[in-house]
């Protein structure tokens, strides 16, 4: 069986691009931590191969492109996380004023009503919903006490 790795690299392979070893450092990064990560945060993970954080831009930047990994902004802050082989496809982010962390929610029976609310919409508006996204804003539960 093929790696996640190598399914990334013949994907990539057939644009004609080629994973090098640092873009292959930088996609671990994704494939190792289910998190999003500021590019900032991704270079402070890699500096010690020595790679540069203009590299680290230009991959996720390809990554994204290729639907592979995904972009979340917040505020003016943008995130990227996981997109391909996640198994939460579909989650809601909710994203906290005081700590500024990052959650996933993925419970079954809200993954249920986002399908539904999905189907609703392309019923009513005739259209073919190829993304979602949405992003609540508050105060987590650590901060709130
Ligand atoms: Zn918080
Ligand atoms: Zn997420």
């Amino acid at each position: 069986m093929k790696s996640k790795m190598q399914m990334i690299e013949s994907i990539l392979k057939g644009k004609n691009i080629k994973l090098t070893k640092q873009r292959k450092a930088i996609m671990e990064i994704f494939l190792n931590y289910d998190e999003h990560f500021k590019p900032e945060e991704v270079y402070d993970l890699v500096r010690n191969q020595g790679i540069g954080l203009a590299t680290v831009y230009r991959t996720i930047e390809i990554l994204k492109i290729h639907d592979i990994i995904e972009e979340i902004t917040i505020g003016k802050d943008r995130y990227y996380e996981l997109k391909l082989f996640s198994e939460k496809a579909l989650h809601i982010h909710f994203t906290c004023k005081k700590c500024n962390r990052i959650y996933d929610y993925d419970k079954t029976e809200m993954v249920l009503d986002l399908i539904r609310l999905r189907n609703f919409v392309e019923k009513e508006y005739h259209v073919d919903v190829e993304d979602m996204k949405i992003m609540m804003k508050g105060i987590c539960e650590k901060c709130r006490r």
